[in-house]
């Protein structure tokens, strides 16, 4: 989606540090972290959100990434959030998985 922040940022078109990266995922540090470690986990598909994914295969892809994004930061203790609609407190309309730890 052209307008969309996670998609221009998953396309590497801001220069973002991929704290991890493979074929269908991108995890990169939170801009306002709500923890001493806040990371994104974001689909490279511009999916909305959590009530969007139909795709079984990229629902697990994208905890295998939270898995081996946090094993990369030395995390081994960590909460998973995923705000699913605006009124729930979702801002960025593309699916992300926040990681919060320490
Ligand atoms: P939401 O409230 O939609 O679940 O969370 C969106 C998150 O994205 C927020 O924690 C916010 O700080 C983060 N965020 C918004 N814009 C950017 C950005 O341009 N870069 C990065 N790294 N994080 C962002
Ligand atoms: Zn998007």
């Amino acid at each position: 989606m052209t307008d969309c922040i996670f998609c221009k940022i998953a396309n590497g078109e801001f220069g973002t540090e991929f704290i991890y990266e493979d074929e269908k995922t991108v995890v990169f540090k939170d801009i306002n972290p709500k923890a001493p470690v806040h990371l994104l986990v974001v689909p490279k598909v511009h999916v909305e959100n959590l009530n969007e994914l139909e795709d079984r295969e990229l629902m697990a892809d994208l905890l295998c990434a939270v898995k081996k994004a946090a094993k990369k930061v030395g995390l081994n203790s960590y909460r998973l959030q995923v705000n699913t609609g605006k009124e729930a407190g979702q801002e960025v309309m593309h699916l992300h998985i926040h990681i919060l730890g320490k």
